[in-house]
């Protein structure tokens, strides 16, 4: 039955409850008072009025738990589910209809998330990522005392690949890279296109050493790509690894991994170059690995 003509039952009857006892009262007694029907109005009044509050606070139950759900909804609680028992009347349809919308919302909030949160081109993350990703491995090696190694790389002479070859061949280039880094990485390692032509790598549980060890393995692995209109070896990237502690801040990371990819670049690119560790020189600690 509609939540309409329920209300609408429940109130004509509360209305006219006083009528109703009034009618049964005078064809019960032949010989009625004035003071017992005005005795049976009230009574009947109070009883109706009783009445009808009871049954629309009933009725309107239903609403104020959608209400309390809803905000729990919004405010990250447990997810909106609708109402239960396969209501027909208004409320079973205005449930479904918010159902129906926050399903829509929560697949809209995936979908844009995760664009908000990966590069379109590699299919890899994108720096937002890499960033939140990076903070908790940080959190994970300060705990366990691991040492945490990230890479910075940069494609090199990128714009003359643009330049010579057009800008499609660039974007493959990129693809390629992507390609690479997903297949030569551990399964816990974590890649991420930082923008442009310069990607990250977050190796946990990895010594400056092994890490220097997987960039160089990268390296070689982008040398070998074959992808037309490019030479073999068209691709090559200059690498900067540095091991933090996980004591250290995100921004001196990447600022240390930096000064090494930049180190790579002046000593002639397609290399990879150990950064300094925290509070030492940089001329003491810079190491130059070239693979002729
Ligand atoms: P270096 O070896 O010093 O890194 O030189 P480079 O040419 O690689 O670096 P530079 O910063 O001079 O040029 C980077 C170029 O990368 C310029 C920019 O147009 C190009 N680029 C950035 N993002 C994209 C992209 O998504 N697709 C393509 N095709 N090119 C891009
Ligand atoms: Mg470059
Ligand atoms: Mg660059």
């Amino acid at each position: 039955m509609s939540l309409t003509l329920k209300i609408f039952a429940t109130c004509f009857v509360c209305i006219h409850l006083p009528l109703i006892a009034t009618i049964a009262y005078l064809s019960f007694d032949d010989e009625p008072r004035a003071k017992g029907i005005l005795v049976l109005l009230t009574g009947a009044t109070l009883l109706g009025t009783v009445c009808c509050l009871v049954i629309l606070n009933l009725y309107l139950r239903p609403l104020r738990a959608m209400a309390s759900a809803l905000s729990a909804h919004q405010a990250g609680g447990p997810g909106w589910k609708g109402m239960h028992g396969g209501r027909r009347d208004e409320i079973g349809i205005l449930s479904d209809a918010i159902t129906s919308m926050t399903l829509e919302i929560g697949s809209t909030v995936r979908k844009l998330s995760q664009q908000a949160l990966s590069d379109d081109l590699t299919g890899l993350g994108n720096r937002r990522w890499l960033t939140e990703r990076l903070q908790e491995e940080i959190a994970k090696a300060a705990r366990s005392g691991k040492p945490l190694s990230v890479v910075l790389l940069d494609l090199d002479n990128f714009k003359t690949i643009n330049d010579r070859h057009g800008h499609d061949a660039g974007d493959g280039a990129l693809t390629a890279t992507g390609e690479v880094l997903k297949g030569s990485l551990r399964s816990f390692d974590i890649a991420a296109r930082f923008g442009g032509e310069e990607f990250c790598l977050v190796l946990p549980e990895t010594s400056l050493e092994e890490g220097w060890r997987i960039a160089e393995r990268v390296r070689k692995a982008l040398e070998d790509v074959r992808m037309e209109p490019l030479p073999r070896g068209g691709i090559t990237a200059s690498f900067g690894v540095c091991e933090t502690s996980g004591e250290e801040q995100i921004h001196d990371i990447f600022k240390r991994a930096d000064e090494a990819l930049y180190a790579a670049k002046a000593a002639g690119r397609n290399r990879t170059i150990r950064a300094r560790m925290p509070g030492s020189l940089p001329e003491e600690h810079c190491e130059t690995n070239v693979e002729d």
